[in-house]
């Protein structure tokens, strides 16, 4: 079924949900051209919040400015959008969607100079992505056969829509085969990412993950495991990891907005580790979700309550 909500945020208007339609002519609909960000709010002790606010805020605009498409918000004025979406849902926790495209502007691949983008925030009820038991049982995810992009052909560190292409490659033939999620390797031969999630791969006391030059989307679920694994006293590192380490690996994790922190029991078909979620993916998980529940202090200022006193 269909996410859905009461309202929806369109152009500076709040309107009913079905009401938020655009033109077959919409630009993006025929080139991919829009930037978009995956927000999750979460019902604290303290009220809802949602989380690392500013930072999707700015990853958008980033997005945005790699292809030179204005949006016409800046990052305050989207945060107090998607706030008062959530007011007017009445959610307490929720996924947001907030989305900038080129609407319809003509055809021809480049927009006129100056067009500004058109912006939709829309929010509504969505669990753990690859569903809330697998956040205790793990998964099972293949290594895809096709690859991310390679540099200096499609920027990976924009959320752009035709960057999902490659992940409906990647997610889709995982899909078929009876995997849960697809992984791909960098053209290098280096791990990437999920089809939606970034990667971390554990050795002993090791957190491995792949650099932002593996062709991943710098994600801001990845950079908040990466400040608490530090914090809990585990050695974080960035670099460039090999196929094999995978199969070789304690404990493999995913981590994204959407599919939170996902244990990974196995690749390929070979078990990792043991074959269930290990105990330092138990612990940066309890430390992320603690951050929900009031166990994790929020020494980053990284929750931004919807109903602030
Ligand atoms: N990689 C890709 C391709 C994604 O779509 C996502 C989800 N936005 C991530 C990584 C994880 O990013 P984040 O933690 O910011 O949600």
């Amino acid at each position: 079924m269909a996410n859905t909500a009461e309202y929806i945020w369109f152009n500076g208007e709040m309107m009913p949900w079905g009401d938020a339609k655009v033109h077959v002519l919409t630009h993006a609909m025929h080139y991919g051209t829009s930037v978009f960000e995956g927000i999750r709010c979460y019902d604290t002790p303290k009220g809802p919040a949602v989380f690392r606010h500013k930072e999707h805020m700015d990853r958008l605009l980033n997005s945005a400015k790699i292809y030179r498409f204005p949006i016409p918000y800046n990052s305050d004025e989207l945060m107090e959008t998607c706030r008062e979406t959530l007011r007017a849902n009445k959610l307490r926790s929720a996924y947001i969607r907030p989305l900038a495209f080129v609407g319809n502007v003509g055809l021809g691949v480049c927009p006129p100079e100056g067009t500004e983008m058109e912006v939709i925030v829309a929010a509504f009820p969505w669990g753990s992505y690859l569903g809330e038991e697998a956040l205790e049982s793990g998964v099972d995810a293949m290594i895809s056969s096709w690859h991310r992009a390679a540099p200096n052909t499609i920027p990976t560190a924009a959320k752009a829509g035709g960057n999902y292409l490659s992940s409906l490659l990647v997610g889709g033939e995982a899909r078929r085969h009876g995997y849960a999620e697809g992984i791909a390797l960098s053209v290098d031969g280096y791990l990437s990412e999920g089809a939606g999630e970034n990667l971390f791969v554990v050795r002993g006391n090791i957190l491995s993950t792949p650099p932002t030059t593996s062709a991943i989307l710098p994600g801001i679920t990845r950079d908040s495991v990466m400040t608490l694994a530090a914090e809990l006293g585990y050695e974080v590192r960035e670099e460039n990891i090999a196929r094999e380490a995978l199969y070789l690996a304690d404990e493999i994790f995913m981590t994204g907005t959407a599919a939170e922190i996902v244990p990974v029991r196995s690749v390929d078909r070979i078990t990792i580790g043991e074959g269930k979620r290990g105990p330092i993916t138990e612990a940066i998980q309890s430390a992320y979700f603690g951050l929900f529940n009031g166990t994790t202090e929020d020494k980053w200022g990284w929750l931004d309550y919807v109903y602030p006193e």
